[in-house]
This record gives structure tokens, sequence and C-alpha cells, in this order.
């Protein structure tokens, strides 16, 4: 795991921002945010849709940024809440996707109450892989 930097701070609080004027916890469940930054420096954000088969935040995020011709990525990050102050680790769902589109990029976590990044290989030990 590595420290988070200055500008995974920014990317946090654009994330942050995103939520901030997206919060809608009773009609759409828009409680949370992504900010995902390229290795250009371009950071794209996206929040949750809600439906009987919605997608997390992280898809609407990296499926913006691939829309627009992205492919590197570095860093993302998941924020909850009308504050947009909650680090939230990817789902399950996910973390798959993270390892399929942006296996080298990394992830700001909270564990134990600091702020880290860990690489997406090692949010999935043991992953099933369609290349393989
Ligand atoms: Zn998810």
């Amino acid at each position: 795991m590595q420290d988070v930097t200055e500008k995974d701070f920014e990317l946090i609080e654009r994330a942050s921002e995103t939520i901030k004027k997206n919060y809608d916890s009773i009609k759409y469940n828009h409680t949370v945010a992504v900010a995902v930054r390229c290795k250009n420096g371009k950071i794209y954000t996206g929040v949750n849709v809600h439906s009987l088969h919605g997608a997390c935040a992280e898809v609407i995020a990296i499926g913006s940024a691939i829309t627009h011709g992205e492919r590197d990525f570095e860093c993302i990050v998941a924020v909850r809440g009308e504050s947009g102050k909650e680090i939230l680790p990817p789902c399950g769902n996910c973390r798959q996707i993270l390892l399929d589109y942006m296996p080298d990029c990394e992830v700001i976590i909270n564990t134990k109450n600091q702020l880290k990044k860990i690489g997406v290989r090692e949010l999935v030990p043991f992953a099933y892989s369609v290349a393989d």
C-alpha cells in the first residue's frame, strides 16, 4: 500500500463535489460518487444509477472515461453520503470490472482510519481472468 498524495486528495475532492451536487437518497438513491484519474491527468466522475439492475458509480465513471477515449488509468476513489466524506472500497463486481479495464490502477481506500492506495490486483486475489 502507498500513501495518498496531494493529487489524490484533489481526486477525493472531485468525487465529494460530485456527490454533493447529485445527492438524492429518496427518489434515485444517488448516494455514491466516483472520480477516476487518467494517466494524462484528466478526471472523470460518476454517480451510482439505482434500479433493479442499477450500476455502481465506478461503472458510470469508468464508462464515461472510456467513452471519451481514455484507456490508461492511474487512480480511482469512491465516496458515499451527502457530504461525500466517507471513502468506500469497491464492491466485488466493481473489483472485477477494475481488474478487467484497469489492472494497473490504484484505488484509494480507508484502512484503520488512514487513507492508503492499493493496486487493483491486490484487491482481487486469485481472480478470474478472461485473458488466461
Ligand atoms: Zn460496485
